[in-house]
C-alpha cells in the first residue's frame, strides 16, 4: 500500500503551466471591476453556519446536503463558504457599512460544495463576486450584466449567452408560490424524490430541478412572469430597455429561478455551449430582502457569482490566454570567483531594471547545460561571466533570440547597455 497522501476528492491545485489563465482573468477582472467603481473586500471562509442557512434557505442543495459543516473546539458550528454573497451581507452589517450608505464592492476566493466532483464542477471552487449594496435599481441591474458583457468582451470569450428573469417581489411570489404547489400537488406521481420533498417546503425549488424526468413536467408548469406585481413589471420592463439600448443581447427565461432563496425580482445567469453539462458561468440577481432578513437595516442589493474554474476552461478552449512572460536575461557563469560575482550582479540588474526577469543560473553545470537551461527560459538575453571576464572587467552579452554574436560590455556600463537592448 502507498503511503503517499492523496488530494481531497473534488479539490485541485491549480500548477503553474495552468497559472497563466487565471493570472489573464484576474487582470481582466480587476480592472473592469475598478473601473465601475468596485472595491474589492476579502471575507473569512469560515462563518457561522447559521448565516448560510437563514439566507441560501434551507430547501436548496447547497444547505441540504453541500456544506462542509463541523464543529470547531469551542463547540461553534461553522461552515466553510459555499458562496460569498452571505458572507459580503454579513460583514457589511458587522461593520456598520449601511446605515444609508452604498458601496460596490467585490471579492475573489475559494467556495466549498460537497458536490460529485466531475468537470466543472468541484468541492472546492473559485468565485469572482460583485455586490452593489443600497441601489434600488433598475439602473444598477442594467450597469451590473453590462459589466458582465464587458468581461467577456475584453476575454475575447464569444461562447456564451445571457438569460433574464424577474421573481417578483416576495409578495407576489407567495401567491405564485401557491399556485406552484397546486399544479406540482396535482401531478404528485411524476415527481421525483427531491421535488417532493421541496413541494412543501419551496416548490420554487423544484423549476431548478437538474433532474431530465422532471422537464417536461416543470415546461409546463404555470409561469412567475403571470404573477409578478406591477412595481416588478415596470422594473423588469425597464432592464429589459436598458439592455436593448446597450446593446446587450438577452433571452428572457420564465424557468430561471436560480438555486437560492434571497432573490427577488431580477435574476441573469450567462450560459455556454462550450463546456457540457456544467453550463452555468455567471449567475446573479437582486437580493432586496436579504440584508434585514440578517438582521441589518433593510437594504436593497444586487450581485453575482462567477465561476473562475469554468471561464478558465472557455479561455483555455477559445485559444484567448496570452502567452506567459519569459525572463529577459539569464546569466551563465563560469569559475569559483564568477560564481560569487554573479548573485552580486543579478541584484545590481534587478536593482536597474526592476520587474524585468533575470534569472541566474544556480547550482552550476558546464557551458552546454547552462545554455540548454538559458535557452529553455526563454530570455532573450544570455550574459556570461566567467573568472576570464572578470579579470579584465567585462561581461559577455549574447542575444539568445537572435542571430547577432556575442559582444563585450564593461561590468560597468552593463545595466544602461543591457536597457538599450531589451
Ligand atoms: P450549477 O447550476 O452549475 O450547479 P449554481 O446555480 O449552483 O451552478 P451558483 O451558486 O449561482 O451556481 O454559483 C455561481 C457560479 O459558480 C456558477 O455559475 C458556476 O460557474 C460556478 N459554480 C457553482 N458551483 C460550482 C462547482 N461545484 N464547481 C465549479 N464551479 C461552480
Ligand atoms: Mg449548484
Amino acid at each position: 500500500m502507498s503511503n503517499r497522501i492523496q488530494p481531497v476528492r473534488g479539490m485541485n491545485d491549480v500548477l503553474p503551466g495552468e497559472i497563466g489563465a487565471w493570472q489573464h482573468l484576474e487582470r481582466v477582472a480587476r480592472a473592469v471591476f475598478g473601473a465601475y467603481g468596485y472595491e474589492e473586500l476579502r471575507v473569512p471562509l469560515l462563518e457561522h453556519t447559521e448565516l448560510f442557512s437563514r439566507s441560501i434557505g434551507e430547501y436548496t442543495d447547497i444547505v441540504e446536503k453541500e456544506m462542509y459543516t463541523f464543529q470547531d473546539l469551542g463547540g461553534d458550528s461553522l461552515t466553510l463558504r459555499p458562496e460569498a454573497t452571505a458572507g459580503i451581507a454579513r460583514a457589511a452589517i458587522s461593520n456598520g457599512m449601511l446605515r444609508g450608505a452604498r458601496h460596490k464592492l467585490w471579492c475573489l476566493g475559494p467556495m466549498f460544495r460537497h458536490e460529485r466532483p466531475q468537470k466543472g464542477r468541484y468541492r472546492q471552487f473559485h468565485q469572482f463576486d460583485l455586490e452593489a449594496l443600497g441601489f434600488a435599481g433598475p439602473d444598477v441591474d442594467i450597469e451590473l450584466i453590462a459589466l458582465t458583457a464587458r468581461m467577456w468582451q475584453m476575454l475575447k470569450l464569444t461562447r456564451v449567452r445571457l438569460m433574464i428573469n424577474s421573481l417578483g417581489t416576495p409578495q407576489a411570489r407567495a401567491v405564485y408560490r401557491e399556485e406552484l404547489q397546486r399544479y406540482f400537488a396535482a401531478h404528485d406521481a411524476e415527481l421525483d424524490a427531491d421535488s417532493r420533498r421541496r413541494l412543501g417546503g419551496n416548490p420554487l425549488r423544484i423549476l431548478d430541478s437538474k433532474q431530465p424526468s422532471m422537464r417536461a413536467l416543470i415546461e409546463r408548469a404555470p409561469r412567475l412572469t403571470d404573477y409578478l406585481d406591477p412595481e416588478s413589471q415596470a422594473h423588469f420592463a425597464a432592464l429589459c430597455g436598458g439592455l436593448d439600448a446597450l446593446g446587450v443581447a438577452y433571452e428572457v427565461n420564465p424557468r430561471l429561478v436560480r438555486g437560492l432563496d434571497y432573490y427577488s425580482r431580477t435574476v441573469f445567469e450567462w450560459v455556454t455551449d462550450a463546456l457540457g453539462s456544467q453550463d452555468a458561468v455567471c449567475s446573479g440577481g437582486r437580493y432586496d430582502g436579504l440584508i434585514a432578513q440578517l438582521g441589518g437595516e433593510p437594504t436593497p442589493a444586487i450581485g453575482f457569482a462567477m465561476g473562475v474554474e469554468r471561464v478558465v476552461d472557455l479561455l483555455s478552449q477559445a485559444g484567448s490566454v496570452p502567452p506567459a512572460a519569459a525572463p529577459e536575461i539569464y546569466i551563465v557563469v563560469n569559475g569559483e570567483r564568477a560564481e560569487r560575482e554573479a548573485l552580486r550582479l543579478a541584484e545590481r540588474l534587478r536593482d536597474a531594471l526592476p520587474g524585468r526577469g533575470v534569472l541566474l543560473n544556480l547550482g552550476g553545470g558546464n557551458f552546454k547545460a547552462q545554455f540548454r537551461r538559458a535557452d529553455r527560459s526563454g530570455a532573450r538575453l544570455a550574459l556570461i561571466l566567467g573568472d576570464e571576464e572578470l579579470e579584465r572587467g567585462v561581461v559577455a552579452v549574447k542575444p539568445l533570440r537572435r542571430e547577432d554574436g556575442q559582444i563585450d560590455c564593461p561590468l560597468s556600463e552593463l545595466p544602461a547597455r543591457i536597457a538599450s537592448l531589451l
